[in-house]
């Protein structure tokens, strides 16, 4: 499957990484729209918010469970925002699911 997130996940598409273990893997985004902007994924391929079921929903929650500690790491103290787009209104163009972890400055308030 021609996925750019399932590439960055095997390592045959080199990206910079903050975090992995078995069930996902987390790395600087390409294009940074904030001081601190990091992509979460899960390494099995889901589509978008919309592939999430009873079968693979632990992997979701386990990203979940480590964001505290991602965002720590990369000096987050002070806050910060958890996005998914999904779909075309949701401006997603990454059909793998992805959650954006941005912060390092005090963000706009306004989401769409
Ligand atoms: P979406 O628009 O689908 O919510 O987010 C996709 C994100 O992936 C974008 O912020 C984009 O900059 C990032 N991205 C796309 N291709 C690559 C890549 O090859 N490497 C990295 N590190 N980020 C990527
Ligand atoms: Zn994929």
């Amino acid at each position: 499957m021609d996925c750019i997130f399932c590439k960055i996940a095997d390592g045959t598409i080199p990206s910079k990484k903050v975090y992995e273990d078995e069930q996902i893997i987390a790395f600087h985004d390409i294009q940074p729209q904030t001081p601190v902007h990091i992509v979460i994924i899960p390494k099995q391929h889901i589509e978008s918010m919309n592939g999430i079921t009873a079968d693979n929903s632990h992997v979701i929650a386990h990203i979940f469970e480590v964001i505290p500690q991602i965002a720590k790491e990369n000096n987050l103290a002070n806050g910060y925002r958890v996005v998914s787009n999904c779909g075309k209104d949701g401006s997603q163009t990454v059909f793998h699911l992805h959650f954006h972890l941005m912060g390092g400055k005090q963000l706009n308030g306004k989401m769409g």
